[in-house]
């Protein structure tokens, strides 16, 4: 990554281990003025996870054949990196409760 050029005229710095809402990503720290300018792309996936946080959803399921089948709504499935053949876990704790987990690639944008 090179560097991006910075407010203050000098050269902001590629580093990988900024803080932003609690996650780690990465971005530029100029030296000479210390601003920080965070990667928009993840900054902008935070915000969403954030948003989508304090969200509750309500899904309709459909069928096919003797499946019901349950669609994850597109930002979700941004926000988390989900694809079409992507792995999950699906587990069933409870009678009223359904957990379902992204596996491998998902996480890899958020610590
Ligand atoms: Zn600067």
């Amino acid at each position: 990554m090179q560097g991006m050029n910075c407010a203050c005229g000098k050269v902001a710095k590629y580093v990988k281990n900024l803080r932003f809402n609690n996650y780690d990503l990465d971005g530029w720290k100029c030296e000479n003025c210390n601003e920080t300018y965070f990667n928009p792309e993840k900054t902008e996936k935070i915000l969403l996870l954030n948003k989508l946080k304090k969200h509750k959803f309500y899904l309709k399921l459909s069928r096919v054949k003797s499946n019901l089948i349950l669609r994850i709504p597109k930002d979700v499935g941004d926000v988390l990196n989900l694809h079409n053949g992507d792995k999950v876990e699906f587990s069933l704790s409870k009678i009223d409760n359904i957990t379902i987990k992204p596996l491998e690639n998902s996480k890899k944008d958020y610590k």
